[in-house]
């Protein structure tokens, strides 16, 4: 009898199971955390052979990216190194994400130009864009917007930042003006934003000047993440010391930046079921 009465609960309980869950009238799918489908495939590029602040972030980057893989929405590889790639296998991955770290040989930047330049995607951090005069890779220089290195605040310390448009995937969740956690930033010459194919999404707020207690700046415009309209691409100027996952608009702002790259993939937007 006990038996009985169980099972008619349960049968019960499975008759009146939610097929779909209702969010203000509108019909939402049911959520499936657990659910096997590989949405998209992200490669770390990092170095151990770095300044500490860099590598220590670095190391958190990855950290930070493979949290986000719960319930394996994607799939996160992590590498020092594009040498062992043919162009078949880095194509398979929808993003780079490059933190404090720039491909060096020849045969890492051909590569890594014939990703960029057949619809790969990239997020890059800090040191990613360094270049001087020095460098010597003059496609690299047209992808960044055509800045070189011209100076940076010292020490690393947090600084108020401004969004440019809350009209962009990017930042149109985040406040017009926050602060972000303690970092090194990079100003360039020329600016970024005299390039028409440069869009900046936020920049240094001038409110912050003069910043810096050892390396002072006075003045400047100073983008800290843009977008080159010609490629599938974002720059992050931040990515030095380990305070830059400590705060969660900023937290916000990367996740943001890599759903934008990926969603933008050319197999298709791989967030539309
Ligand atoms: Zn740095």
């Amino acid at each position: 009898m006990k038996r009985a009465i169980i099972l008619i609960i349960i049968a019960a309980a499975a008759l009146f199971q939610p097929q779909e869950c209702l969010a203000g009238g509108r019909k939402e799918k049911p959520a499936d955390y657990a659910g096997s489908r590989i949405r998209f495939k992200a490669l770390i590029h990092y170095t151990e052979y770095a300044e500490e602040a860099h590598v220590q972030f670095a190391h958190q980057t990855i950290g930070f990216f493979r949290k986000l893989t719960v319930g394996n929405g994607f799939e996160l590889d992590q590498t020092t190194s594009l040498e062992g790639y043919t162009l078949e296998e880095i194509l398979k991955y929808d993003v780079i994400i490059s933190a404090n770290c720039t491909p060096h040989s020849a045969k890492e930047r051909k590569l890594f130009e014939d990703y960029m330049e057949n619809g790969g995607g990239w997020v890059g951090f800090h040191a990613a864009a360094y270049n001087d005069r020095t460098t010597g890779w003059p496609w690299f220089l047209e992808f960044i917007g055509g800045g070189v290195f011209k100076c940076n605040n010292w020490p690393p310390q947090p600084v108020l930042v401004r969004t440019e448009s809350r009209r962009h995937p990017v930042t149109k969740n985040l406040p017009r003006e926050f602060v972000i956690p303690a970092s090194e930033y990079y100003q360039w010459s020329p600016e970024p934003r005299q390039n028409k194919d440069i869009e900046v999404l936020l920049t240094l707020s001038d409110r912050n000047y003069p910043i810096g207690l050892k390396d002072i700046v006075y003045g400047g415009d100073w983008p800290l993440v843009w977008t080159n309209r010609n490629y599938r691409m974002i720059y992050l100027n931040m990515g030095h010391g380990d305070e830059e996952y400590i705060d969660a608009t900023q937290q916000l702002l990367l996740i943001n930046a890599l759903r934008w790259i990926v969603s933008r993939s050319p197999e298709g937007n791989p967030f539309n079921d």
